[in-house]
Formats: structure tokens, sequence, C-alpha cells
């Protein structure tokens, strides 16, 4: 399997454009050692030939180009198979509608999270212009189904994982919350090539979720780390980093000691091969 970060902060990316935080600040005047990040999406892939995506995020085009594998290969054409969401937060679900150039688009989520991102909301249409513009994939809580892009299997089956989380912000109130608002991913390769645990809004690790990252080969990760140790997965990586994260800056203490515990921060065009 292979993974590549194309983003790999957390909502309002780094610098946010509200913020003059140190990090913020040093970032864009180059005094601090931390590179700037895109909002948290992650494209994998089984053969190198058809991807998916974890997460749609507002800065989708600029990260489609920013990866050469992911670009057309021909008039019309992506070799994006289908995108997957762990929420409904307008941080993983915006760049579904920046792909509304009459294309047909495959999502998975769950039942939840598709009512939260396509109900009362007025600028779905734009991607209701003609039947099937987008084909809908539910995700149901524990069980494992194949991942096909248009016409043709991914290598690659996924299992969504319940994780504790909130509605999104702009959902409070309006829907009640339930298990299926957020969700982590288990992706594993058909062949053989690894497991991925992919739980990047972890708001309390249940024993569910540790045991998906205990049986991962490569676990991407935000929540709290201090219940983690001793983790055996090959590859232990950071994602949906804030902002104001110390772990950001490359010198600091924090990020010196989550690297001493095997951890690794996520950056834009990390790539990781299983
Ligand atoms: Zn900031």
């Amino acid at each position: 399997m292979q993974i590549r970060v194309l983003g790999s902060a957390a909502g309002g990316g780094f610098p946010q454009w509200n913020c003059g935080c140190p990090n913020c600040r040093g970032v864009r005047e180059g005094t601090i050692k931390a590179r700037p990040r895109t909002q948290e999406s992650v494209a994998i892939s089984a053969d190198g030939q058809l991807w998916f995506l974890l997460n749609a995020s507002p800065e989708i085009r600029q990260q489609i180009e920013s990866f050469p594998a992911l670009h057309p290969r021909g008039p019309r054409q992506s070799p994006i198979g289908a995108i997957l969401l762990t929420n409904a937060d307008l941080d993983h679900c915006l760049g579904l509608l920046s792909l509304r150039e009459s294309h047909p688009i495959l999502v998975y989520a769950t039942d939840q999270v598709r009512r939260g991102f396509t109900e009362g909301n007025v600028l779905y249409r734009t991607l209701e212009r003609f039947p099937g513009q987008v084909t809908w994939r539910t995700l149901d809580l524990g069980r494992e189904i194949a991942l096909t892009g248009p016409g043709r299997p991914g290598g690659l089956r996924v299992q969504a994982i319940a994780v504790p989380g909130k509605p999104p912000v702009h959902l409070e109130g309006l829907a009640m919350p339930a298990p299926e608002d957020n969700i982590g991913f288990r992706i594993m390769d058909v062949r053989g090539g690894g497991v991925l645990a992919y739980l990047s809004g972890v708001g309390q690790v249940t024993e569910a979720v540790r045991e998906v990252m205990e049986g991962a080969d490569c676990v991407f990760f935000d929540g709290s780390l201090a219940i983690l140790a001793g983790l055996g997965a090959r590859r232990r990586i950071l994602i949906h980093i804030n902002n104001t994260n110390p772990l950001l800056r490359e010198d600091s203490p924090e990020r010196a000691t989550v690297e001493a515990a095997g951890w690794e921060v996520a950056y834009d065009g990390l790539e990781v091969t299983l």
C-alpha cells in the first residue's frame, strides 16, 4: 500500500488566516523551524494507479496538483477512484464541492455523515446536476467492505471504526449526536501489503480504537498520546495538527519528546509504503 499525506494540519491549516500566534507568525516570517501545512487529507493506493482520498479538504485542488499520481491521464479523467470521509466537518467535506466539474464521484461515508453533508445544504445541488454525479456508498460501523473505484476494485478493504467525537459545529443542535458522527478507518491491502489504521480525530481511546491500532503496520493518529505507550505499529504518525501546537516546531522540546517515544509528525508530502 502506498500512502501520501496531502495535508497534515487540522482545520484552518498552518498558518491559519486569522492567527498571529508565535507558530503562525514564525512560519510566515520564516523565523522558526517549521513548514506550512494544508488541511488534513491523505491519498492511498494498492497499485499506484487507482487512488483513494481520505477526506476532501478545502484545499483539495492544490493538494491534487501537488502530487503527480493524482493528475488526469487524459481529458475528463481522474486517477481518484473514491473519497472516504471520517466525519462531516467542513475541513473534511468542503473539498467535495470543489469537484463539481461534471465528473462522477464516489464517496464512502456513514449514513449520518452523508446526511450531515447533503441535507439542507443548497450548495450540494452543484453535485446533483445529472443523475449519478455523486454515488454514496455506506460505511456501516464494524463491517469490512472492498473499496472500488469506477468499475474496478481498488485492491483495498476498509472497516469503519466508531471514534468518540462531536458532531460538526454547523450541525450542533440540528442532529442528535451518534456513534456514526466520527469514524476511523482500518484499511487492508488485499494482497498482503499492510494494514493502515487511520484515526485522525480521536476524542477518547476506546478498547476498539486501541485494538485497531495494535493490529496495524502504520497508524495515523490525532488524540491523547499519554495512553499509547508501547504501541507496536512499525510507523506511528501524528496528523491533523493544530496551528498552535508546539510539535510543529522541528526543534521544540515537545517534538523531541514524541519522537523519542517513536512517533513521527506528518507533513504535507510525506510518503509511506507498507
Ligand atoms: Zn496560529
